[in-house]
């Protein structure tokens, strides 16, 4: 059996997509499943558009996200030579030719066709065949490579994830696979390279489909072994239009920032476009061990932001607190904690479905905290004053552990002839600055006796 090798192939003209990514990930876990190998190649070709700063943002995100490749990155633009000796042999085979047309002739190539009503396809003015007299040389114009298309016949395959598809020659024309500059065009560099890097499965996004018949003729004409196709819907806005800039976060480092957890970002790229079973919540290893081409989705998915939310709130929840601490790190900015951070990660981890929502009650414990007037006037009634006092009293002796704390909190409403919450929610809005808060023993046990203190009498 032929080694299974998958890549991921993103141009370097922006972030990373979230569509990108789940190619990323379903190619990567489709690679992990069998035992295979992954590779990251960058498609810059696209010399105008293509920086060094997207290129650090991808790399950036495959880290983030986990998914490691085992060859690469491999820069198309490092490969030149080698197209050039590709394109060297196809010009001697006569599968490509020189073509000279200027802007201009196409311009009124394509004019012509329009009002004939006919299809926008190249004219082939420029493709030898036998007994054609070309048209002689224009002066001072750098022909570009066009590949010498079947002229009929159908091109097929089985896709992997949306079945057989075929097209017909007819449709499509001779398409230009080296520019004037040298350069290659898309169709034509991811051709060599899936080739030259064993490439046994291509996945990709579905607006590549009409690509895919230039592909497999390039393939042909090089006489190299076609790798299999599998197309992946596209990802629609929650307003059924694509996923776009426009409506919203798509780079995947939005999410980073916005305190997502890469596990949950997985785990939700996968269940958009695969299935297994009712299964919603799962890890990276279990969707590898999962993942083997079967179940994917023919149709759109949509991108449910809610869901994410809730996807990431499970995560954040089943992870350990001393894992957790090291991940909301980064959203603390620069805030100094201490061993106290693993322990309040634990007691509020249920309440947050984001680092940045946890981070915002790590905060509590290590600044100043403003509590809203209306949840002072609420909350700290004349008739609690005295118990407060009376409950600083005794907080100032017992033994900082969260039970001794919750036994002065009970002398303190049986002296007073108050119920808890009337006592609880003072001292929660003025201790954490809200009155919704995890198990109030707990939290002035994290908070510190010197702060619980200092709190209690700002008021
Ligand atoms: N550079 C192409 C893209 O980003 C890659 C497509 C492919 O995987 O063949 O869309």
């Amino acid at each position: 059996m032929t080694k299974i090798r998958t890549r991921i192939a993103p141009s370097p003209t922006g972030f990373l997509h979230l569509g990108t990514a789940r190619t990323a990930l379903y190619s990567w876990a489709y690679a992990r499943h069998y035992g295979g190998e992954f590779v990251l190649r960058i498609e810059d070709t696209d010399v105008a558009r293509s920086t060094q700063d997207s290129v650090d943002q991808i790399l950036h995100s495959m880290h983030w996200l986990g998914l490691a490749y085992d060859e690469g990155p491999v820069y198309q633009m490092q490969r030149l030579q080698r197209y050039q000796a590709v394109i060297d042999q196809m010009l001697a085979a006569g599968t490509a030719y020189r073509c000279y047309c200027t802007p201009e002739d196409l311009e009124a190539m394509k004019a012509a066709q329009e009002a004939r009503g006919e299809k926008r396809l190249y004219d082939r003015t420029w493709r030898p065949a036998p007994g054609k007299v070309l048209p002689p040389i224009p002066e001072g114009v750098k022909p570009v490579i066009r590949f010498a298309n079947p002229v009929d016949g159908v091109v097929s395959w089985d896709d992997l994830v949306k079945g057989p598809i075929s097209i017909s020659n007819t449709e499509i024309d001779d398409l230009i696979i080296q520019r004037a500059d040298g350069v290659p065009t898309y169709n034509f560099a991811v051709v060599v390279d899936d080739w030259d890097m064993a490439i046994s499965h291509v996945f990709r996004g579905d607006e590549h489909i009409n690509n895919t018949p230039w592909q497999i003729n390039i393939y042909r004409a090089l006489g190299a072994a076609l790798p299999q196709f599998g197309h992946l819907p596209v990802i629609l806005g929650d307003d059924g239009q694509k996923l776009s800039k426009r409506r919203g976060a798509v780079a995947v480092s939005n999410y980073d920032e916005a305190g997502y957890l890469p596990e949950a970002m997985n785990n939700y790229l996968a269940r958009l476009g695969w299935s297994h079973g009712d299964d919603e919540i799962f890890s990276l290893e279990q969707m590898v061990q999962w993942f083997d081409g079967t179940h994917l989705s023919k149709s759109p998915a949509q991108w449910d932001a809610a869901k994410l939310l809730w996807v990431n709130a499970q995560h954040l929840k089943a992870m350990p607190d001393g894992e957790l601490a090291q991940r909301v790190q980064p959203h603390l900015k620069g805030l100094v904690t201490d061993e106290r951070l693993i322990g309040i990660c634990g007691l509020f981890k249920d309440r947050c479905d984001t680092l940045v929502a946890l981070a915002g009650w790590v905060r509590a414990f290590y600044e100043d905290v403003q509590p809203k007037a209306e949840d002072l006037a609420q909350h700290l009634t004349p008739a609690v004053v005295p118990a407060l006092d009376l409950l600083a009293a005794k907080l100032q002796n017992v033994e900082w552990t969260a039970s001794a704390i919750s036994a002065a909190f009970k002398e303190v409403l049986a002296e007073a002839g108050l119920k808890m919450p009337q006592l609880a929610m003072p001292v929660r809005v003025l201790v954490m600055g809200t009155p919704q808060t995890p198990s109030v023993d707990q939290v002035l046990f994290l908070c510190g006796r010197e702060k619980v203190l200092s709190r209690i009498a700002k008021r």
